[in-house]
């Protein structure tokens, strides 16, 4: 089971177009700066009460700045010491030197979405570029960290362009590939977009498994509220992981309700991926 925080929310440089913590657009999100080190400890530490064993560190960023990658590096390193939790990171772009040092101090994850495929990049965010998203996504890899990266549906694209991000993401070798649906937030460019149909949503994860056979594939944020009554048909449709509770900006369904599900599927559950 994994569990994140949101350890800086909101005020980010970037404009991505879907975001709610761009400082670009009118939000209504709760911005906070860096938590201190001892504050995401305690909220690990609750996590890992709770049955959580593995635990992510998220900021609002393009990338940490030197300060800012100093203060994360003292969590993950009080994490290391005083929890029995895997440690994950999803901190924007990196440079080499930052993504070897987060491996050397016990990062084994980083989360970094590619959001969308090459040729529709451009339409959801300028400030930087698919290149850059993809240079992190493989130094990651490069230094020995597992990679979770996937991207976000029904932000505009087309039917052939979600079959490209599947293919381009296939490419990038992640452990683990997060499909998110547009849950339209007020304020941002996209915040009057339809949300993805719960069928076409069903037909998109069948695509995804077909093109990332042996991936963990996971309906994460936007789940419940595009798939509404078919929950159970993503799992049957080729999911075969999903983000409980809830997401950075928004909330998900009660845990209980997602854990009777899997277990009238008869589906076993593994807590430590
Ligand atoms: S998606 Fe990430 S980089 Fe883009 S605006 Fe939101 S927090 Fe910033």
């Amino acid at each position: 089971m994994r569990s994140i925080i949101s350890a800086q929310t909101g005020n980010c440089p970037e404009d991505c177009a879907f975001c709610s913590q761009s400082a670009y657009y009118d939000t209504e999100v709760n911005a906070h700066p860096l938590m201190a080190a001892e504050r995401i400890l305690k909220a690990a530490q609750q996590a890992e009460r709770f049955g959580a064993m593995d635990f992510c560190i998220v900021i609002s960023a393009k990338g940490p700045t030197p300060r800012i990658f100093k203060k994360v590096l003292e969590a993950v390193d009080l994490l290391r010491v005083n929890t029995n939790l895997k440690i994950g990171c999803s901190l924007g772009s990196l440079t080499e030197e930052q993504a070897f040092t987060l491996k050397e101090h016990g990062v084994w994850r980083y989360n970094h979405n590619i959001e969308a495929c090459r040729s529709y990049f451009p339409k959801v965010c300028t400030t930087h570029t698919y290149d850059d998203r993809v240079r992190t996504a493989k130094l990651v890899k490069k230094v020995g960290m597992n990679l979770c990266s996937g991207g976000i549906l029904g932000m505009g694209e087309s039917v052939r362009q979600r079959i490209e991000l599947a293919f381009e993401i296939r490419e990038l070798e992640p452990s683990w590939v997060p499909i998110n649906f547009l849950n339209p937030r007020p304020g941002t460019p996209f915040g009057d977009l339809p949300m993805v149909s719960p069928f076409e949503a069903i037909k998109t994860i069948s695509i995804f498994r077909l093109v990332l056979p042996d991936k963990i594939l996971m309906t994460a944020g936007g789940r419940e509220v595009t798939l509404r009554d078919l929950q159970a048909m993503g799992l049957l449709a080729g999911a075969n992981a999903m983000i409980l509770g809830n997401y950075l900006t928004t909330t998900g369904r009660p845990p209980e309700e997602d854990l009777r599900m899997l277990d009238d599927l008869q589906m076993p559950v593994r807590r430590d991926v």
